[in-house]
């Protein structure tokens, strides 16, 4: 139960585990949430956050960026409480509109072809509806929530993708920072964070844990993966053959495009053609409208230079992008089954002189982990219900081009941040529990689950 005095936080999604993300910061009797995503390894109402949890309608939502673990359930929410007001940064506003509607469609499509009865979730209506419901603001302003007890927001870039924010909220004394997805980096595009450039004295810290678990010698420099992702691109071009990089939609794709027009340029890769598909090109359009957003001095390609991909679900289209050389960068990133890399994929796996090369986050109960993992030979089914095709193809490397921080940058951020409180979020439980040991320092430290409550003063 909230106290009907003081602070609490609660946990309605996105603790230990990279979920469903939403947190409740209730402050005499009112609620503020922090991110509504959907869980991206759970169906249908089960990949929402546990709303259940909520007792009264939250007043304001507040928005780090547009992936969909952190905004996919929005319209669900605003369906559910309309009176509900939410604030982003502008870029955010913009490309959450995209990925939501695309949601609308990739919903109704699993619906037709797997018959989930939950799905969609919400409908384009709703999406339009939230849209509505929801304020952008730039990095660096200060606004007053609407509530009763006077909360000042800020939002301060986390490097992560174009838009993504921290959250500053300073509540009745209490400055309480939530540092969301935070790269620690120079991207291609991104410049690395900077949440505590100008930041006052934090009570309480909710850092991400993402990458708790990994050991930083198996995250390379950016530019040296790019690098070595542009040799191995070389490589199978030279023979004669074509490169699938799946992406995803939201800041991969961008990223990795402009990574390989730039090798393009300096000689080190081949001047073949360069296309990518649907969602990443209409994102794309965005980082376009927001270059003052990127990092100063990045450079972004205009889409043009891109071909489309076209129908990929026509044989017949890939297999005469495949006729010559060429570099195809299409979602998902995961090679989820039915999706754009999936299609073309198929065609690729039954020649051995192409090449997939995938660039971030592999579950391992994704295709894209499956195609990595299983010996050659092997059947995989690459759409539903098509028959499977046999790998022939042996060229699959995996590299390694993280948008958030390792984590001795999140263990030192913590160190600079120095709160009075911290919790950890946003991580698997084994990542969770390393950044609790090796970060917490004596400070009041939480790891909470779904469901679990913290009180911030006392
Ligand atoms: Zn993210
Ligand atoms: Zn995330």
């Amino acid at each position: 139960m909230g106290e009907s005095s003081g602070i609490t936080f609660r946990v309605i999604g996105g603790g230990q585990e990279v979920g469903a993300n939403c947190f409740q910061i209730t402050v005499n009797g009112q609620s503020i949430l922090l991110d509504c995503g959907t869980h991206p390894k759970k169906e249908g109402l089960a990949a929402l956050p546990r709303f259940s949890l909520l007792e009264k309608p939250p007043k304001v939502l507040m928005l780090s960026h547009a992936h969909v673990d952190h905004c996919g359930a929005i319209p669900y929410l605003t369906r559910m409480y309309p009176g509900v007001r939410a604030f982003a940064t502008l870029p955010t506003v913009r490309i959450m509109d995209r990925m939501l509607h695309n949601s609308v469609a990739v919903m109704g499509t699993i619906a037709k072809e797997r018959g989930i009865t939950e799905y969609p979730l919400y409908e384009h209506r709703d999406v339009n509806f939230a849209m509505r419901r929801v304020m952008g603001y730039d990095f660096g302003v200060s606004f007053l929530l609407p509530l009763a007890t006077p909360v000042e927001a800020c939002f301060h870039p986390a490097g992560h993708v174009l838009g993504s924010a921290s959250i500053l909220l300073k509540i009745n004394g209490h400055n309480f920072l939530y540092t969301s997805d935070i790269c620690g980096v120079d991207q291609e595009l991104m410049g690395r964070h900077a949440p505590f450039a100008g930041m006052p004295a934090i009570d309480t810290l909710v850092i991400e844990s993402t990458h708790g678990a990994t050991d930083e010698s198996r995250i390379l420099p950016f530019r040296q993966e790019a690098e070595r992702l542009g040799e191995a691109i070389s490589k199978v071009i030279a023979c004669g053959g074509s490169v699938l990089v799946p992406t995803f939609a939201l800041g991969r794709t961008q990223e990795i495009l402009n990574i390989i027009a730039r090798l393009q340029e300096e000689g080190q890769v081949p001047a073949v053609p360069v296309y990518t598909s649907g969602l990443g090109r209409a994102i794309y359009e965005l980082y376009d409208r927001f270059t003052e957003y990127l990092a100063p001095g990045a450079r972004l390609r205009p889409l043009e230079q891109f071909g489309r991909i076209g129908n990929v679900w026509e044989a017949r289209v890939v297999q005469r992008l495949l006729a010559h050389p060429s570099i195809l960068v299409a979602t998902s990133g995961m090679m989820l089954a039915n999706t754009p890399s999936a299609m073309i994929a198929r065609e690729m796996v039954r020649e051995k002189r192409h090449g997939i090369f995938f660039v971030g986050y592999l579950d391992s109960e994704t295709l894209g982990y499956a195609l990595c993992t299983a010996p050659p030979g092997t059947p995989l089914q690459f759409g539903l219900n098509q028959p499977p095709v046999k790998v022939a193809l042996e060229n699959i490397q995996r590299f390694s081009f993280s948008a958030h921080a390792p984590r001795t940058t999140l263990k030192e951020l913590v160190e600079t941040i120095n709160p009075r409180n911290v919790i950890y979020v946003h991580g698997d439980p084994a990542a969770i529990t390393w950044m609790k040991t090796a970060g917490s320092n004596g400070r009041r430290a939480w790891t909470p689950e779904i469901g679990h409550e913290v009180a911030l003063e006392s």
